[in-house]
């Protein structure tokens, strides 16, 4: 067993985090034996219309100063390391503003997700309304795939499975197979410019009925063209999630031909040997 880092976890400074105090959170994280935990709070400079009444509760830019402030009081009397990172929501019409805020942090990490799009949240289920499993996982496929790669600066693909948790298919997993040519796109992409792939363990449990399974022939082919990180992230929202099935995963990852899990530390790859 290999030294774990819980890479994406959100605490009172984002909108949902309410429940999740920093120093709670870390102490959490070292009672279950992670090395280190990243606070990845939430940026998402785009809200649809379908979430405007929540508008004013959900700021763009969580309070930075304060979260950074906190984590460096915590970071004084803890026995783990505790890093300062985002997670960056894109959108299409705000790349600028991705661009800028970027420029003028100071993060450990930054993992690049889409949560919105379309003007859809699909947390809400907006976004599947007349599309069929196949469009609905693909269009969010090549969605990642055009705003990564117009933003380029961020160091982990977040959640590309997200799109599957509220989904209504009995098709409950995003499979390879099913989407060869924009996974190459993807992955070759990330490989080549030396990014990482999370595994975002949040989606991995019971949805409705549902249980989304991380197909281990995307991770063979990430390693096929040459990618080399893979940072596991529970996505928590509360202490308890904390490292939630990162033993599995660490073995999964082992399994697809993979010696290190990965963490990062003012925005340089550390690799931890599994
Ligand atoms: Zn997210
Ligand atoms: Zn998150």
């Amino acid at each position: 067993m290999g030294k774990l880092y819980d890479n994406h976890n959100h605490s009172q400074f984002s909108f949902d985090g309410a429940h999740a105090s920093i120093e709670g959170a870390a102490k959490a994280a070292q009672e279950k034996g992670l090395s280190g935990i990243c606070f990845t709070d939430h940026c998402d400079f785009f809200v649809p219309e379908m979430k405007a009444e929540f508008e004013a509760l959900v700021p763009e830019v969580f309070d930075i100063e304060a979260q950074q402030e906190e984590i460096d009081r915590v970071s004084s009397l803890s026995g783990i390391r505790i890093f300062k990172g985002v997670e960056l929501g894109l959108y299409k019409s705000c790349r600028e503003q991705s661009r800028g805020f970027l420029s003028a942090g100071t993060f450990d990490e930054v993992i690049a997700s889409i949560h919105y799009l379309d003007d859809t949240d699909p947390f809400f289920g907006g976004y599947y309304i007349g599309k069929d499993w196949k469009t609905a996982y693909g269009h969010y496929l090549e969605t990642i795939y055009e705003e990564l790669t117009a933003l380029g600066d961020f160091d982990i693909m977040g959640h590309f499975d997200y799109v599957a948790r509220y989904a209504p298919y009995p098709q409950a997993s995003i499979l390879y197979k099913d989407f060869p040519d924009i996974f190459d796109a993807l992955l070759k992409y990330l490989a080549e410019n030396g990014k990482s792939i999370e595994i975002n363990t949040k989606t991995y449990q019971d949805y409705n009925g549902r249980t989304p399974v991380l197909d281990r022939n995307i991770l063979s082919r990430f390693r096929e063209f040459g990618g080399e990180g893979i940072s596991i992230g529970s996505d928590s929202h509360n202490p308890e999630r904390i490292g939630d099935k990162f033993r599995h995963f660490e073995e999964y990852v082992k399994s697809c031909g993979f010696g290190y899990t990965v963490h990062y530390e003012n925005r340089k790859p550390v690799f931890s040997e599994i």
